[in-house]
């Protein structure tokens, strides 16, 4: 690791800066000190920095932009891959949780680091987490996923999920798996006292997440809001993923998601949601007013068949859209640079060629991401005083060669590792590989977890 109070060069490489003008600099430089940006801008960095720098880093042939934000993801469920692959959402949980039931600190510490490790090596430097399955006896499953990502070496923003809806109650879930709420209350309010950090560039920051609509009593979503606000910390679910969910509300609640959301005081700029795939024209309006935020997942939604999510629209309404992987059993991997591409070939592929642009794609992964995490001040863009979260993605290889734009290569074009990716000034990866962890150990761990799920799964 590098002493991060000391100065870093990056130069000769084109930069997209994503900052407030939407800079772009086909040759230039990054000045790093103290884990924050202390320059960007053309030519050779000035010569003050680099008399300094203890360490200059070469990148012809690279594009820098904004380490990538990652706005929903389950990273459990590395362990539970290639289950129910032709199945709907609702037909997908109820395959799982049954297996999910068995889950504990060793299958959760096996998934996380595997997980967090694809994400950094697909240019991922802040990725959150929605851990909603705590059976009984299975240990410290937050804490197990905070040291992952101290390991691996990425921003971390969790969030405390949970389930008080089970099947007795007219839930989706089976009994076995939801708990009671008032202790999911007080683990909530435990996971802020014990792990959120409010300070300016911070490592771990908490939020709170009951799941869905379908999993959860509206007076747990009430309770938690109430909670998440008196403490300052963010809120999440899961919402308007499926027509089956949709069905589910009307038929309970007599409304729709959204608007069963609203109702509960649920919309706001410290909401961000996941999916939001089945919204009308009015509740696409309705997030924008309300500054609430979308994690846009186009692979999950394409893998369960979910549907296309109104993501031009959202953003012409001022809505933050964020993207993420979801987690792996409904993707089957989970790289956060595939998640551009497939955001807006699948924006295209419903509403034609000027749906969203490759530019928007990678300020959906940046930006946008950011405002949904509420660290827009300083992630999410390469500026002056942001933190020094960059990616460095190769453009010299031959998939590449030829393509002038770098914008266009990167998002248009063939899937990629991360070059080189640096979380605070420090560099994670260097030459495509992780430096925080060793693969092949991270991949002998998870087989052997993947088998111990797999023994447990119903025949
Ligand atoms: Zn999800």
């Amino acid at each position: 690791m590098s002493d991060t109070t000391s100065t870093i060069v990056i130069e000769n490489c084109a930069i997209a800066t994503v900052d407030d003008e939407r800079r772009e600099i086909a040759d230039g430089h990054l000045v790093i000190s103290d884990r924050r940006i202390t320059a960007v801008g053309e030519g050779a960095a000035p010569s003050e920095a680099t008399d300094k720098a203890i360490r200059r880093i070469d990148a012809a042939g690279r594009l820098a932009t904004p380490g990538l934000i990652n706005c929903h993801h389950h990273l459990y469920q590395w362990a539970t891959r290639g289950y129910a692959q032709d199945a709907t959402l609702f037909e997908w949980l109820v395959a799982l949780y049954p297996v999910w039931q068995h889950i504990d600190d060793a299958v959760v510490a096996a998934a996380a680091r595997a997980g967090l490790a694809s994400l950094a090596r697909s240019g991922c430097t802040t990725t959150t987490d929605h851990h909603y399955i705590f059976p009984r006896h299975a240990g410290d499953l937050l804490a197990v996923e905070i040291d992952a990502a101290r390991a691996i070496g990425v921003r971390f923003h969790p969030c405390r999920g949970a389930m008080d809806l089970g099947q007795s109650a007219g839930g989706l879930p089976p009994d076995d798996v939801v708990e009671d709420r008032d202790a999911i209350l007080t683990a909530c309010a435990e996971a802020i006292d014990r792990h959120h950090d409010p300070e300016p560039g911070a490592r771990v920051r908490i939020a709170l997440a009951p799941t869905s609509p379908f999993s959860v009593t509206g007076e747990l979503m009430a309770e938690t809001a109430e909670l998440a606000r008196r403490r300052g910390v963010r809120l999440h679910t899961h919402l308007a993923e499926t027509d089956d969910e949709e069905r589910f509300c009307l038929e309970r609640f007599g409304v729709r998601p959204l608007q069963y959301l609203d109702d509960l005081g649920w919309l706001g700029e410290d909401v961000w949601l996941a999916h939001c795939v089945h919204l009308d024209e009015a509740e696409t309006q309705r997030m924008g007013a309300t500054g609430t935020g979308v994690a846009h997942c186009p692979t999950s939604n394409g893998r369960l068949g979910a549907g296309i999510a109104p993501v031009p629209a959202l953003l012409a309404a001022g809505a933050p859209v964020g993207l993420g992987v979801d987690g792996a059993a409904s993707n089957e991997c989970g790289e956060l640079v595939d998640e551009l591409r497939a955001a807006m070939v699948l924006a295209r592929a419903a509403r034609g060629p000027r749906a969203l642009t490759a530019r928007q794609a990678l300020e959906m992964a940046t930006r946008h991401g950011a405002r949904c995490l509420g660290r827009d001040d300083e992630l999410g863009h390469l500026s002056v005083g942001a933190m020094a979260d960059i990616a460095l993605w190769d453009l010299d290889e031959v998939g590449f060669a030829g393509i002038a734009d770098p914008v266009a290569a990167l998002v248009f074009g063939p899937t990629r590792a991360v070059d080189t990716l640096l979380v605070g000034g420090e560099v994670i990866v260097q030459a495509g590989e992780l430096r925080t962890a060793d693969p092949v150990t991270l991949a002998a761990e998870l087989r052997r977890e993947s088998g111990r799920m797999a023994e447990a799964a119903p025949a």
